[in-house]
Parts: structure tokens; C-alpha cells; sequence
């Protein structure tokens, strides 16, 4: 088999909540960070593009009219300069090239009008006109020059040509000057958005890439937090809490693991259970913090006595395990047992409180016991339970040597899992009041409907519960059924009170009142309706204890009944001082009352006297119409017992209480005849 390791990894110290709530926070800030940068990337790669495309746009058309202005300044200068060349060299050439150039003028005053804005449409239309009306000039004057008449030519000249030539030269020239300028601020304002977009766009994306970074990295952190939770929670669900060790879950595994084995090598494996002595007094006398310290030192102590590749498990509250696979025989492994109880026997020492431990072990061995997990773990349970319950120390399993007989030993197995499987049934059997008729209440009694055996009575198995410590959890299974039904029936209206019995075991439990404070709140139910029946005998085993928890049952206003009262050898003047309000007859005298006279006497002296205490008196076992009748003559209260109605499921009471009629028992003169028979006897 693998070796196991014994001392399983630490569990790591920091909790999985805090840094998971970290890493959550950090990958949500690094998203929404990304987002944003994302978006602000988009923006400005969106914006830089539109920016300088419009700007572009602009600069072009800007220079394309300041081109166009350019042209009709340089169209003005050559009419200028052809006009005085005209006078100089007339002819028809130079008058063609002032065509020309007029020409040129009226055409880059076109384009501007085409491509410029209302105010250059407006400056045209004015610069055109001026144009017209000089053109008009200039025809006069170049006739004047053709005419050779000096003067007149210089009197047109002055008075016509030059005025409206320098409005027009001076109109286009500043004109395209302005142009000019505006074009180059255009082009200089594109060429800055251009650096900006340059400069700015490896820091944006570098950013962004840097965020991204950062995401991976977080989301790096996420997945190993993550990891590291599930190893957490594996290592959790194998492992016992309080003391670091496997537990049953681990142990089963690696016992299973080890059986493989020894089927494959022909090996043995043994398999200790350990079982602490007394460790409820510790916990009682210093409390449950040295009870917890006192178990997470158990496991070191063990564990020095062992080999590697034994596994040193904690099952729940004091009890151990331990398992040594690759044993050679019983003898050795009854060794190591008696090493482990030798290494429990220094003093433990709890908070400055040296402790004092010893303990039970039970032991099976692979192939000798069982071939199989389950079986054998709970052969090692019995082994334990015998050797704790004969103060053996150590106890080998064996079947016949411990005085169980095997099927009751295989039923204490059971019992723990039927538990489990709610096979666990109610039956409830009435209480009816003697003289009114009137069910005044019902005894809940367990039964087990065993999957192969069919319903087992709680006889059989009540006593086995209560050697074993399963009491308790069969007892709360109990109330939480019985509270249960008590619950259904107030709704459908019927207001029942129900008996619920306790065992000795119940009473010296004091989690005892919580549980029942809890079970009554979870099912809504008052406190009045639930009853708790105790023997004498029970309570009688330790008095100031029973006492004590029967004390805080009462005062949550749970009420309290004797069982069985007169088997034991309590004196009613005995139960005076407990808080009790009901006392049940034995059914053995209430059966043979009519023909035992002694028994009649009794029974009807436990009526005087209960009632003189306050009690109500309940009658068990009444088999029959006599008995009741005597009964109401004794002025017993209530009648139990087959001759009314045998135990049943709470779905054949419901029937049964639908076909009875709230009649007396007995006829009242009956009982009035009764009691005055009963005198005289
Ligand atoms: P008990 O508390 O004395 O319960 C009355 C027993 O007498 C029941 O047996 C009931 O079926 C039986 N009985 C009722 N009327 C008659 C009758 O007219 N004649 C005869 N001969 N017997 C009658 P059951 O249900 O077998 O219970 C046996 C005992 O088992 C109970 O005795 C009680 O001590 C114990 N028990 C039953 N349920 C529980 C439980 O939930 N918890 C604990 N701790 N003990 C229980
Ligand atoms: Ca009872
Ligand atoms: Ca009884």
C-alpha cells in the first residue's frame, strides 16, 4: 500500500473569503479601467482622424483660393502693365495679350466665386463690376491711342483708368493677401494637430497596452486564489477541523485503498478504534475549551508511537482511529495498541490543568474480521464498546466471546444507518380521559421498520442505543417526529398534547433542554403540548443531575410524567421535590388489577395519594372494560391501553378519531358504583 503520510499538510492560515473578495475587487477596478481606456483610445484615434482630415479639408481649400487670388493679382499686373504698354506700342498684339490677361482676371475671379464663401462671392461681384466699368475705360483710351490724341488719352487716363484700377489692384491684392495668410495658419495648425496626434498615440496605446497587463496579471492572481480555495476545500471535507487530522471520510478511503492491497500482496491490515474514558467529565469540569485543547493533542502522542504510512484519523467528538496497514498478526497489532494506551498515559497538560486520559480500543484485522470497510469499521466499534463496557483496555474483535449475540451486534450497525434512512416510524397510541371520553393526549412510541427484518419493536433495540451513545441522537429523532405530527395536527385543528420518552442516558445530557427549546420553535408547537415520560429508575441513577436538567425542561413549560411508576422502589414522597405533573401506573399492576386484589389495592392507593401530591393519574396497560371501569371507580383521570386503541401511525389515529363519540367510559353511576365497591373492598 502507499505510504500515507501521518501528518497531513497544514491547512494555509489565510482565509480564502478575504482574498477572494481582494482579487474580485482588483479584477473588477482593472476591467472598467480597461473599458475606459479602451473607449478613450477609440475616441481619440476617432477624433485625431476627423480632426485632421477637416483640417487638411480646410488648408486645401484655403490654399486653392489664395492660389485663385494670386492668379487675379497677377492677372491685374499684367493689364496693368500691357495698358501702359499699349500706349508705348499699340497694336494688335499687345491688345490681344491685355485681353488675355483681362480674360484671366474675370476666369481666377470665377474660381474664387466657385469655391470661396459669401463674403469672397460679394468682394467678386463688386471686384467684376469695377472690372466692367475700367474695361469700358481702357476702350476709350486705347481709341484715344489709336487716334494719337495725346491728350485725351492722358485725360482718360487720369481721370477713368487709374481710379478704378487701383480700386480693383487693391481690392484683389488684399485679398489675396488675406487669403495667403489664412492658408498658411491653416496649414500650420494641421501640421500641429499632426505632431500632437504623432506624440500622443504611443502614449494611448502604450497605456492601454499596459492595462491589459495589468488584467492578465489580476486575472493570474484570480485562477491561483481559486486553485488554492479548492485544494482548501478538498483538504477541508478529508480533514477533521479542530485537530488538522483525516477523518472518516480520508480514513475509509485510505482503509479501502489499504484492503485493495491486501487482497493484491496478501497482506493484513489492522484497523484501531479509540475511544476516550471520562473525556465528558473534562469537558464538564474545565469546559470545552480544555476538552478541544486536551483532542488536538491526542493525535501528536498518537502519532509518535507509529510508523509512516499509518494513518491516525479523528472520527467526531473523543473517538480515534488508527490504521496500520502491512500488519503482520493480531499479536502485533495488539502491541501497538497497548503502545498508544501507554503513550495516553502521561497527564496532558490543558492551560496550566494536568489531565488525565485513558481510553478504549477496539480492534479488527483485514481478512479475519471482514474483507470490507463498512463491516469491519463497525466490528471495530463493537470491539471498542466491549472493551470500554468490561474496562478491557484493548478488545479484539470476536464475535461470540462478548456475550452479543451476532445479530444484535450487526443490528447496532444498523441502527446508526436506519437513523440515517429515517427508518425510524411513530406509532401513537391515545390517551383518553376516563370521565369525559376525550382523547387528552397521545404516547408517541418508536418503532424500526428494518429494510430486511421487517418492524423491530423498541425492546429490541432501545437498550442497544442506549449502551452505545446513539440514545441521543435516536431521541431527538424522536421529538423532531413526534413535534412534527403534533404540528399537523393543530393546523387540521386538533390540539393534542404528545408523550415523548426519555432514556436514563437523556437525562444526564444537559444540550438536552436546548435541543427540545430549538425542536419546539422549529415546529412552532407550545411547550405545553409536549410531554417527556421518565422511569424512576432513570431519574434514580443521578438524582442531582436529572434533577437539574429536568428542572430547565420544566421551565421552558415542557411537562413532565413518571413511567412505569411503581416497579421501582421511589417513594412518591421521593418525587415530591421534582417538577412533575403526571404519574403513569405500571401497566404490570393496571393488567392483573381485577384478579390480583393486592395490585387493585395499589393502584388505587398511587391514585389517592398522586392526587393528594396534584398529579393526574394515567392508568397503563387497561386491556379490557372491567379494569377501565374499576379504574374510573378509583377516580383514576386517564386510561391507556389496548382495550382503547393499540399504538398506530398518525394517519390511522385520524381515522380512528374520526369514529369516536365524547362519551364517558364508563356510565357515571358505573363509576359512583365503582368507587363505593372498591371502598368496601
Ligand atoms: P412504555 O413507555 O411503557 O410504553 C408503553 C408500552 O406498552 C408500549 O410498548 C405499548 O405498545 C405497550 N402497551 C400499550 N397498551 C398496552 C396494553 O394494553 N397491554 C400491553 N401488554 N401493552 C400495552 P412498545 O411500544 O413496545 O414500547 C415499549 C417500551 O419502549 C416503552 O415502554 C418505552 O419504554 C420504550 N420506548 C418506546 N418508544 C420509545 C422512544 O421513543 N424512546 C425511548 N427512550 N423509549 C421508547
Ligand atoms: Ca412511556
Ligand atoms: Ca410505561
Amino acid at each position: 500500500m502507499t505510504a500515507a503520510p501521518r501528518h497531513d499538510a497544514p491547512s494555509p492560515t489565510r482565509t480564502p473569503g478575504d482574498a477572494d473578495g481582494r482579487v474580485a475587487r482588483r479584477s473588477r477596478v482593472a476591467s472598467v479601467a480597461l473599458v475606459l481606456v479602451l473607449l478613450g483610445v477609440s475616441i481619440f484615434a476617432i477624433w485625431t482622424s476627423n480632426a485632421t482630415s477637416e483640417a487638411a479639408a480646410r488648408a486645401v481649400a484655403a490654399s486653392g483660393l489664395s492660389d485663385d487670388y494670386a492668379a487675379a493679382a497677377s492677372a491685374v499686373a499684367a493689364e496693368e502693365s500691357l495698358e501702359r504698354k499699349y500706349r508705348l506700342e499699340p497694336g494688335p498684339d499687345v491688345r490681344a495679350r491685355f485681353d488675355k490677361a483681362a480674360a484671366d482676371l474675370t476666369q481666377s475671379l470665377g474660381a474664387v466665386r466657385r469655391d470661396g464663401d459669401g463674403r469672397d462671392r460679394a468682394r467678386v461681384d463688386r471686384i467684376l463690376s469695377q472690372h466692367v466699368a475700367y474695361l469700358g475705360s481702357i476702350m476709350l483710351l486705347f481709341e484715344a491711342v489709336d487716334a494719337e490724341n495725346i491728350p485725351a488719352a492722358l485725360a482718360i487716363d487720369n481721370d477713368q483708368v487709374d481710379p478704378s484700377f487701383s480700386a480693383i489692384e487693391r481690392a484683389v491684392l488684399t485679398a489675396a493677401e488675406h487669403k495667403h495668410r489664412t492658408a498658411l495658419r491653416l496649414l500650420s495648425d494641421l501640421r500641429g494637430l499632426e505632431a500632437v496626434a504623432r506624440r500622443l498615440t504611443p502614449l494611448v496605446f502604450l497605456s492601454g497596452l499596459l492595462l491589459a497587463g495589468l488584467l492578465a496579471s489580476v486575472t493570474r492572481g484570480h485562477r491561483r486564489t481559486l486553485d488554492l480555495e479548492r485544494a482548501q476545500a478538498i483538504h477541508d471535507s478529508l480533514h477533521d477541523a479542530l485537530t488538522g487530522l483525516p477523518n472518516r471520510t480520508l480514513l475509509a478511503e485510505r482503509f479501502d485503498m489499504a484492503l485493495r492491497s491486501d487482497t493484491r500482496d496478501r497482506t493484513t491490515t489492522a484497523l484501531l478504534l479509540i475511544d476516550l474514558d471520562r473525556f465528558k467529565e473534562i469537558n464538564d469540569t474545565f469546559g470545552h475549551h480544555h476538552g478541544d485543547e486536551l483532542l488536538t493533542q491526542i493525535g501528536p502522542r498518537l502519532t509518535v508511537a507509529l510508523r509512516d504510512g499509518d494513518t491516525v484519523a479523528r472520527l467526531g467528538g473523543d473517538e480515534f482511529a488508527v490504521l496500520l496497514p502491512g500488519i503482520a498478526s493480531v499479536e502485533d497489532a495488539k502491541t501497538v495498541a497497548l503502545t498508544l494506551l501507554a503513550a495516553l498515559e502521561a497527564p496532558f497538560h490543558v492551560d496550566g490543568v494536568d489531565l488525565d486520559v485513558e481510553a478504549s480500543i477496539g480492534l479488527v484485522l483485514s481478512g479475519e474480521h471482514g474483507q470490507d470497510t463498512s463491516v469491519l469499521l463497525q466490528r471495530a466499534d463493537i470491539a471498542m464498546y466491549v472493551a470500554k463496557n468490561q474496562d478491557l483496555g484493548v478488545f479484539v474483535y470476536d464475535a461470540s466471546s462478548d456475550g452479543h449475540s451476532p445479530s444484535r451486534l450487526a443490528l447496532l450497525g444498523d441502527l446508526r444507518r436506519g437513523l440515517e434512512r429515517n427508518e425510524l416510524v411513530l406509532h401513537y397510541q391515545p390517551k383518553v380521559s376516563i370521565s369525559t371520553g376525550e382523547v387528552v393526549g397521545v404516547e408517541a412510541l418508536v418503532r424500526w421498520q428494518h429494510p430486511a427484518r421487517g418492524m423491530i419493536f423498541p425492546d429490541e433495540f432501545i437498550p442497544l442505543a442506549e449502551n452505545t451513545g446513539l440514545i441521543g441522537p435516536l431521541t431527538r429523532y424522536v421529538l423532531d417526529a413526534a413535534l412534527k405530527q403534533t404540528r399537523e395536527w393543530v393546523d387540521a385543528g386538533r390540539t393534542l398534547s404528545v408523550s415523548v420518552n426519555l432514556s436514563a442516558r437523556n437525562l444526564l445530557d444537559e444540550r438536552l433542554p436546548l435541543q427540545v427549546a430549538e425542536l419546539l420553535a422549529e415546529h412552532d408547537v407550545p411547550a405545553e403540548l409536549l410531554e417527556l415520560e421518565v422511569t424512576e429508575s432513570a431519574i434514580m441513577t443521578e438524582p442531582v443531575r436529572a434533577q437539574h436538567v429536568l428542572e430547565m425542561l420544566s421551565a421552558l413549560g415542557v411537562r413532565i410524567a413518571i413511567d412505569d411508576f411503581g416497579v421501582g422502589y421511589t417513594s412518591l414522597g421521593q418525587l415530591k421535590t421534582l417538577p412533575i405533573s403526571e404519574l403513569k401506573i405500571d401497566r404490570s399492576f393496571v393488567m392483573t388489577m381485577v384478579n390480583d386484589r393486592s395490585n387493585a389495592v395499589i393502584v388505587h392507593s398511587v391514585v389517592d395519594l398522586g392526587h393528594n401530591l396534584g398529579l393526574t393519574i394515567v392508568a397503563e396497560g387497561v386491556e379490557d372494560q372491567a379494569t377501565l371501569d374499576e379504574l374510573a371507580g378509583f377516580g383514576c383521570d386517564v386510561a391507556q391501553g389496548y382495550h382503547l386503541a393499540r399504538p398506530m401511525t398518525g394517519e390511522a389515529f385520524d381515522t380512528w378519531c374520526a369514529g369516536q363519540s365524547l362519551t364517558p367510559l364508563p356510565s357515571a353511576a358505573d363509576a359512583a358504583h365503582g368507587m363505593t365497591s372498591a371502598t368496601r373492598a
